[in-house]
């Protein structure tokens, strides 16, 4: 209860109180600070992908303006040898503005990460947008197989109908990569899974059918229940580690992450960024409450 309060109260705080526990979650506002951030993490053998963050847009003109930060954030990592994907949510490009527009948005990084041999990830947002960025996937998969890949959520009852068709729409479904999370959306009961256990279910369903049809699986969770069972369905199905990769939010669950990252699995850590920092570490904190208490020891311990 308590948490839920001091939760709800810190966008009314001052910034840098917010900054002293989001820190933790955020690279901070520039490419530098993401860079460095990246190199640490690469350093301690794991894997990243960089997100921008970008606050809700009105016009085509910040869609240009982000697609211009992405440009320039790729060509500094490529020219400092830094290793990394990029993720991108396609509102952030246009999407609901002007669809078109987005696809050729989206088209130029995804031409960029084909360039510097990385890739571009459609970070999935909510379900007005699902439809449409499936298909921006497949027709930008259709023309960089290798450069492009998609996030499906299984809380959603369409998504292991998606993978399936993904799979058997694809000539070379080895090049389909996907990120399955439960879901971050407040979605109605029609189309989502609303149970902690059902979702659950549901995950290890979709992530057994990309296993099986050889899909490149990103195990995006932090529930340790998940983890677990997705290893053993690794072990049982004898699925190379070069088939899957575990993926984690920066900053969440790191004994979590560290423990996999030691057994050798490997871990992509998403590394988000940029001015819009704020709107984004509120977000984290209203999904759980319970680390409200750092924001109480950032206001009283001096760091
Ligand atoms: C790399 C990555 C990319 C993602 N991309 C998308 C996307 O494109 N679209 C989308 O809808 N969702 C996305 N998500 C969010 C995802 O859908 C879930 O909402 C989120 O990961 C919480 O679910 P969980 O599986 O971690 O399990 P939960 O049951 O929510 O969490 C398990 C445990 O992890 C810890 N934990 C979880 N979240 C946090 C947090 N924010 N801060 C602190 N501790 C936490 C808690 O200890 C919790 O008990 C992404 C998640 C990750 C890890």
């Amino acid at each position: 209860m308590m948490n839920k309060l001091i939760a709800g109260s810190v966008p009314y705080l001052p910034k840098k109180i917010v900054w002293q526990f989001s820190k933790r979650y955020v690279a901070g506002e520039t490419i530098d600070d993401a860079l460095n951030i990246v190199q640490d993490l690469v350093d301690k053998g794991m894997r990243v992908t960089v997100d921008l963050l970008g606050e809700f847009i009105s016009d085509l003109r910040q869609a240009e303006e982000n697609t211009r930060t992405y440009l320039q954030m790729m060509e500094r990592f490529s020219a400092k040898g830094v290793r990394a994907s990029y993720s991108l949510k396609p509102t952030s490009f246009g999407l609901l503005l002007n669809a078109e527009a987005c696809y050729q948005n989206i088209r130029s990084l995804v031409q960029k990460a084909a360039a510097i041999h990385s890739f571009v990830r459609i970070d999935m947002e909510d379900s007005s947008c699902t439809e449409i960025e499936l298909r921006l996937y497949k027709r930008l998969h259709n023309e960089f197989p290798n450069h492009v890949a998609i996030v499906l959520q299984a809380y959603l009852k369409r998504t292991l109908q998606d993978i399936q068709n993904l799979t058997t729409d694809s000539s070379a479904p080895e090049t389909i990569n996907i990120r399955l999370c439960k879901g971050i959306y407040v979605e109605s009961e029609k189309i989502a899974y609303k149970g902690y256990e059902e979702v659950r279910r549901h995950f290890l369903e979709d992530l057994e059918f990309m296993f099986k049809h050889n899909l490149f699986a990103a195990i995006a969770t932090h529930d340790k229940y998940l983890v677990d069972c997705a290893i053993q369905l690794i072990e049982k199905l004898n699925v190379p580690h070069n088939r899957f990769e575990f993926q984690m939010l920066y900053g969440v669950t790191p004994l979590l992450r560290d423990e996999l990252v030691a057994a050798g699995y490997p871990m992509r850590i998403y590394v988000p960024f940029g001015k819009d920092w704020f709107a984004y570490c509120t977000r984290r904190l209203k999904e759980n409450p319970k680390i409200a208490s750092d924001v109480v020891k950032a206001l009283f311990v001096r760091q």
